[in-house]
């Protein structure tokens, strides 16, 4: 284990980009420890990287990755159709409602209150300005921020399984520790239980379906008792395409021919005994009872990104915020 000034722990989207601009912005080695550089990239929780105006300054002249901006193209199945989403909300608002009250229950097993902002519903996003209009997305390759690290000379990856107690060893000897891990297990360090569980996500990913599936849809919404599952999305790893599934909770063997069934309603020409199919368990939402403030954690730690800010809100855009405003208290400090 190395011992200096920057260490990041987690080798998700979190981590690898604070280790990316932080190369950047400080002299120094960086080392990045993880069980995998992708993290949640890889397993299809996050699809494309959320814009705003700057990013593409950091995905492009940062990172040096082919990247494009792109309209993400949605819809939502209501009454037996295929609707555009969010469009089709100017013509029938009561459907945010009904997208967001299934995608509450489905996700979180909870009932909406409509309290909650949701970006799936645009009428309760946390917006002054009301968009009835597809997001944008800049799209990009995970292997080409893998290939940025393992090429940059000052950034160390050291895969590891990080403990109890080689957290303790690294927040010793760095001087400033990038935490991006579940938030647990730096409670369980300072002996502090956070009342907060994962209601774990499972995804069906069909390789099958990708070549019939139009490549300009992203998503569709599948707001119905009906089915278990809440979305069906296009995803691109790397270099192929394959379909996700989406659905929370247990694992159910009934799902994969609901799934078939709903295919058959819209592209009836698949041929369904080629279906392969890859059923992936990853950390899924974030239930949380209450809200708490995470107690004082060493002063050397900083928590980024979804999990360690115990914010199932942060997106990728918030994310590269938090990475900047790192980057300034560690100059303050007198890096
Ligand atoms: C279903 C879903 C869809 C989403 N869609 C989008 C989207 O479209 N756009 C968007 O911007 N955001 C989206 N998000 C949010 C986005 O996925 C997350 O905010 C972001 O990917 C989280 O990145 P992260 O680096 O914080 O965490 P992770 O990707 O989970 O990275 C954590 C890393 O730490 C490693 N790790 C964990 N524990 C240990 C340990 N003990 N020892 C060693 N290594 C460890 C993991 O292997 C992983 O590499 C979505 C989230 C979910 C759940």
């Amino acid at each position: 284990m190395g011992s200096g000034n920057i260490a990041i722990l987690g080798g998700g989207v979190a981590g690898m980009s604070a280790a990316i601009r932080l190369a950047e912005e400080t002299a120094g080695e960086i080392d990045l420890y993880s069980n995998d550089l992708g993290g949640e990239y890889l397993s299809g929780g996050l699809k494309y990287l959320h814009a705003t105006s700057h990013m593409m300054n950091f995905v492009m002249k940062t990172m040096k990755m082919a990247a494009h901006i792109e309209k993400v193209i949605g819809a939502v199945e209501v009454a037996d159709r295929i609707h555009p989403h969010p469009e089709s909300f100017w013509r029938e608002p009561q459907w945010g409602d009904l997208v967001q009250r299934d995608y509450f229950t489905k996700t979180r097993g909870t009932k909406v209150t409509f309290n909650d902002t949701c970006m799936n519903n645009p009428f309760r996003a946390n917006s002054l300005e009301l968009k009835l209009v597809p997001t944008e997305g800049i799209q990009t390759l995970v292997v080409n921020m893998q290939n940025h690290i393992a090429r940059h000379s000052r950034i160390k990856f050291h895969k590891m399984d990080i403990n109890e107690l080689s957290l303790a060893s690294i927040i010793n000897d760095y001087k400033y520790v990038i935490y991006t891990l579940p938030i647990q297990l730096l409670g369980n360090q300072i002996g502090y239980n956070f009342d907060f569980e994962f209601r774990p996500l499972n995804i069906l990913r069909y390789e099958a379906f990708a070549g019939v599936w139009p490549l300009w849809m992203d998503y569709i919404y599948i707001p119905s008792p009906e089915y278990k599952f809440h979305r069906i999305s296009l995803f691109q790893l790397n270099k192929s395409f394959t379909i996700d599934v989406e659905y929370n909770g247990g694992v159910d063997e009934t799902v994969s021919d609901d799934v078939s069934k709903f295919m058959m309603q819209y592209f009836p020409t698949v041929g369904y005994e080629e279906i392969s199919k890859y059923q992936m368990k990853v950390k899924g939402h974030l239930v949380t009872q209450k809200r708490e403030t995470p107690p004082s954690i060493p002063a050397n730690v900083f928590l980024l990104g979804r999990f360690a800010q115990w914010n199932s809100r942060v997106t990728f855009d918030n994310v590269l915020e938090s990475v900047e405003s790192i980057i300034e208290a560690i100059h303050k400090k007198g890096e």
